[in-house]
């Protein structure tokens, strides 16, 4: 059993925050030392910003991508739609290797986008109390997890208020509608942050039948049906998701 989520920070890549902000992932049930998280606003305007790359951390996972075709996941969202990824993976600040989230991913979509499950498994946590567009914190975002096969995590963050489609123990197809994406949390703009984690012993605390998800290790991601099939998807490019060949 997994009861323990962390909250997300990120998706700030757009306007008004100018201030440096320290925050911590937060847990719901029990006080687990995370990692701190420093996120600092550059920008002024309102225009979406392009991150700065950690050259670093793509070297480190360059070779850890399945081929797209291989891929387990779905893209999720309906196929036939398009979303642009705004913050891709090893950037800076709210996706980064020290706060745990290098392999996290932003798409910037409109309030209520149907959010799919990106593969079969199990929801294991859903939160959906928050109100959108408050930008209030780190603890206030709503998100539903999924386990799948392997100890594979997927997390699906800043889901509008009372966006879920789904309740905990839930069995879920790939391409099933979950939840609808939002903008609660600490969330600038409208999109979804989504990623996927490995459960391994050094997170899971077998006694405790809880994990530390903040130390769960994040899992290099693509996607089967991914337009254009880029095995590592690019900041800034749209995706269309296509009739899954699995
Ligand atoms: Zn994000």
């Amino acid at each position: 059993m997994i009861d323990e989520s962390p909250v997300h920070v990120g998706g700030v890549k757009a306007c008004k925050k100018q201030e440096i902000r320290t925050g911590m992932n937060l847990f719901t049930n029990k006080i687990i030392i995370a990692l701190g998280i420093v996120s600092l606003s550059l920008a002024q305007s309102c225009a979406l910003i392009r991150s700065d790359i950690d050259e670093t951390c793509v070297a480190e996972f360059a070779d850890q991508y399945p081929a797209s075709e291989e891929s387990r996941f779905v893209l999720p969202w309906q196929v036939g739609h398009a979303y642009q990824l705004t913050q891709g993976n090893c950037t800076f600040e709210s996706h980064s290797l020290s706060n745990n989230q290098h392999m996290s991913f932003d798409f910037k979509m409109p309030i209520g986008t149907p959010i799919l499950a990106a593969d079969d498994g199990r929801v294991f946590i859903v939160v959906d109390q928050h109100r959108d567009n408050i930008d209030t914190g780190f603890d206030e975002a709503n998100y539903i997890g999924i386990e799948h096969s392997g100890g594979i995590l997927t997390w699906y963050l800043h889901l509008t208020f009372e966006g879920s489609a789904v309740q905990v123990d839930d069995q879920v197809s790939r391409g099933e509608t979950i939840g609808y994406s939002g903008n609660t949390g600490d969330s600038s703009y409208p999109h979804l942050h989504f990623f996927a984690q490995q459960l391994i012993d050094e997170c899971r605390d077998a006694e405790a039948k809880t994990a530390n998800l903040a130390l769960c290790p994040q899992v290099p991601m693509s996607f089967s049906n991914a337009s254009p099939n880029d095995a590592v998807l690019k900041e800034w490019v749209t995706y269309k998701a296509l009739p899954n060949q699995r």
